[in-house]
């Protein structure tokens, strides 16, 4: 089946069509590049046609490279995965240059073909690389398109020949956001900032593409970058005005990085050595630093678990496969207080039909009135209409009467966190629903199986866990009581995969499995205040990890009341064996001294008026003194990073966790575990088990027993295993 063909028009003008059987998105994979450069080098060689248009069969025109081929690309090499990797690229470049010359002679620049590219939609990485080669872009007007080179979201940067062109199309700074921060754009805007060239009604896309191919002069053909005299728009790094974008850039990148992204510094090294060389060499320099990105681990554990595993889970890879289709058409969403209301707004933006309950009518609508003013927000920044809110508004019902959840075919619950009223919100709702209806509760703390006692159908019963605040979170972490069955879990996938979110499924069990492994994180920090590690040490310590916020900034996020509350809870349960004094010794004192955190705007930061966080609360110091001798960063950073990677493996041991992909995707989706890691499975496959349990052995004998290794670590160590290897050995790096 080829993915790119060939038709003549009676105009002498090729059309080479992108048309992958069998997908609903175009991905270029190395059969596709063969396939593409035969077709440049019959219209190169044909005298009868005169140039060419390149579009695609699809309402897209391609999502990018095909990642799973990337991701073995070094495997696929013996012995020398950067020469592989290396020569692979330069091939690459060489078929896009080919195009972009266009037979063209190489000293008068006469001569040449032309060839456009035509996008009916999306087109994103190699999908924009490949039309930046052509000498004219057209994109049909498509407010739904993405165009843009998100490359850097998953570890890589663009290295199709992407990094060089747009630095020399639009200059550095101005090519920034697009490189650095993979910021994508609908047509109209991309035309506006110099991505594309021309928006054309869809109906008259490859018409006016032909126009130009036939109108096309020699001059027309050549880049900028090839012309006699080019200069770099903003100026190249030893130049007055470039200088100042150059050195900023590489402050702004460690700044934001931490130094933790070997694929945003590799890029900008690729944009700074090429701006200094010929547009050839530039590109050799920019394969050279894609290269050395490629064969990074990091890279490979970013692009598995971000990528790969992370859109499998979003497809159904752990759905029970032989049940029929259970996308929702009608919710109920019981509470209607944060969680509740969040949860209606996803629901009706993905076209669900939500009756949104809580205890009076009033509370309902005020649940309600958060989608109204989310809404709003989107209007006042463009980014949605009048119409549009009616028709979300339109969607939700609000209201005190159970009966109206006659029709639900599945019902969330996110009333108090407090047994006695979920068992009474179970009941009353079963009563009005339909025998086939599934329950799900969203829980943070409370077992599935014990809250399944309400339920009069327990196989019909299920957590759906959300995260705060619901729209952005984009993890969801179904539940499986002891009772839960096939359909339930089905229904539940199904649902998070129509409100475009993705999911992790794990077993029933204390806190489940994302707040599980972050409690420790927020704890191991609060613990060293008290010790008297110097706050700041802590908190950078995790952002030097590329945890995106430290762990005493993010207890002050979610409220030290909170905290409190759990403490409370957790304590009760486990009696004289509750490990966790030492932290209730520095939230308890903070909390009744009225610093209950960001909301408070008072916790261990100080705030202003508005709740802007300040700098570390000054009084701090006086209620917990700075030790004299302070420890070294490595050692905050181990125990901060150690503290959640055991409980990963333990929530592993314990089978709360079934998949260690799961485990990696829901940590950096859920709790934003260092992403650049891969997750803290794939984190310990890099440092390796021996070294794991070596750090733990320290950390035990300094710090106590929370840190002792786990037996399945220790096991791993002595067997020289990596977790990917033992439990997903298709995916072992
Ligand atoms: P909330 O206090 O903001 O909202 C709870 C809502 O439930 C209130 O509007 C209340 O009026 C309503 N309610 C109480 N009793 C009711 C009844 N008998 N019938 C109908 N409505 C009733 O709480 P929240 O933060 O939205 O949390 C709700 C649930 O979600 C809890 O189980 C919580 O543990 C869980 N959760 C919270 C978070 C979070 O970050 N806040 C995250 C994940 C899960």
């Amino acid at each position: 089946m080829s993915d790119f063909t060939l038709t003549r028009g009676d105009d002498g003008v090729a059309l080479i069509t992108w048309d992958l059987a069998g997908k609903s998105m175009n991905v270029m994979s190395f059969e596709g590049l063969r396939e593409l450069e035969a077709c440049i080098d019959e219209v190169l060689a044909d005298d009868t046609i005169k140039g060419a248009v390149i579009t695609s069969g699809k309402d897209s025109f391609a999502g990018g490279m095909d990642l799973n081929v990337l991701a073995k690309l070094r495997d696929a090499f013996d012995g020398s995965p950067a020469k592989g990797v290396f020569e692979g690229t330069m091939n690459l470049h060489a078929l896009l240059r080919k195009i972009e010359l266009a037979g063209m002679d190489p000293k008068t620049k006469a001569g040449g073909k032309p060839i456009v590219t035509a996008l009916p939609g999306t087109a994103l990485g190699i999908g924009y690389e490949l039309p930046l080669a052509t000498h004219r872009i057209f994109a049909a007007d498509n407010p739904k398109a993405r165009i843009g080179l998100p490359e850097i979201m998953v570890g890589l940067f663009p290295g199709a020949g992407g990094t060089t062109r747009l630095t020399r199309k639009l200059g550095a700074m101005a090519a920034a956001p697009y490189l650095l921060e993979g910021k994508t754009l609908a047509p109209d805007k991309a035309l506006r900032a110099g991505l594309i060239d021309e928006v054309v009604a869809p109906d008259e896309l490859l018409a006016k593409a032909r126009a130009w191919v036939r109108a096309a002069s020699d001059a027309d053909l050549v880049k900028p970058w090839d012309a006699k005299g080019y200069k770099m728009p903003g100026g190249a790094p030893y130049t007055p005005a470039g200088f100042p974008t150059f050195l900023g850039a590489a402050a702004m990148v460690h700044g934001k990085t931490k130094g933790v992204y070997p694929a945003a510094r590799a890029l900008l090294s690729a944009v700074y050595e090429g701006a200094l060389l010929p547009f050839d060499e530039a590109l050799k320099v920019e394969a050279r630093w894609f290269t050395k990105v490629v064969i990074e681990p990091t890279s490979g554990a970013m692009i598995r678990s971000l990528f790969i595993n992370k859109g499998a889970l979003e497809k159904g890879a752990v759905r029970p496969q032989d049940i029929p289709d259970q996308r929702v058409q009608k919710l109920g969403v019981l509470g209607a207080g944060m969680m509740g209301a969040g949860i209606a707004l996803v629901s009706a933006q993905a076209g669900i039909e939500v009756v949104l309950i809580d205890a009076t009518e009033e509370a309902a609508q005020r649940g309600k009135a958060y989608s109204e003013s989310f809404m709003d927000k989107g209007i006042a920044r463009g980014k949605a209409t009048e119409a549009k809110k009616a028709e979300l508004l339109a969607r939700i019902t609000a209201t005190a009467d159970y009966a109206n959840l006659a029709g639900c075919d599945l019902v969330v619950e996110a009333v108090f966190e407090d047994p006695k009223v979920k068992a009474e919100v179970t009941a009353k709702a079963e009563a009005a629903l339909g025998a086939d209806a599934i329950f799900a509760t969203n829980t943070s703390t409370l077992p599935i199986s014990g809250l399944a006692k309400a339920s009069a159908r327990p196989a019909q019963f299920i957590g759906i866990h959300f995260f705060s605040p619901v729209e952005k979170m984009n993890l969801v972490e179904i539940i499986k009581g002891a009772q839960t069955g096939d359909r339930a879990i089905a229904k539940a996938l199904d649902f998070v995969r129509q409100i475009r979110k993705t999911p992790i499924v794990v077993n029933d069990s204390r806190f489940f499995y994302a707040n599980r492994c972050i409690l420790p994180y927020l704890n191991e920090g609060i613990r060293m205040v008290g010790e008297g590690v110097a706050p700041w040490l802590v908190d950078n310590a995790a952002e030097l990890l590329g945890f995106p916020v430290g762990p005493l900034q993010l207890t002050d996020e979610v409220s030290l009341d909170l905290g409190v509350k759990i403490a409370k809870a957790t304590k009760a349960a486990m009696g004289d064996a509750y490990p966790d004094d030492d932290v209730d010794a520095v939230v308890f004192p903070l909390y009744e001294a009225g610093r209950a955190g960001r909301k408070a705007k008072a916790g261990f930061y100080a705030y202003d008026d508005k709740a802007k966080r300040l700098g570390v609360w000054p009084g701090l110091g006086a209620m917990f003194p700075l030790a004299d001798a302070q420890p070294e960063l490595a050692a905050v950073q181990n125990r901060l990073m150690m503290a959640q990677v055991l409980e990963a493996v333990r929530a592993l041991e314990d089978g709360v966790l079934t998949d260690i992909r799961e485990g990696d995707v829901g940590a950096i989706l859920g709790w934003g575990f260092a992403p650049w890691s891969g997750g803290p499975f794939s984190w310990l496959d890099r440092i390796g088990a021996a070294k794991a349990v070596e750090i733990c052995d320290r950390l035990e004998a300094a710090h106590g027993p929370r840190f002792r290794a786990p037996a399945l670590l220790r096991d791993m160590a002595a067997s020289g295993e990596g977790f990917y290897a033992r439990f997903a050995p298709a995916e072992a790096a």
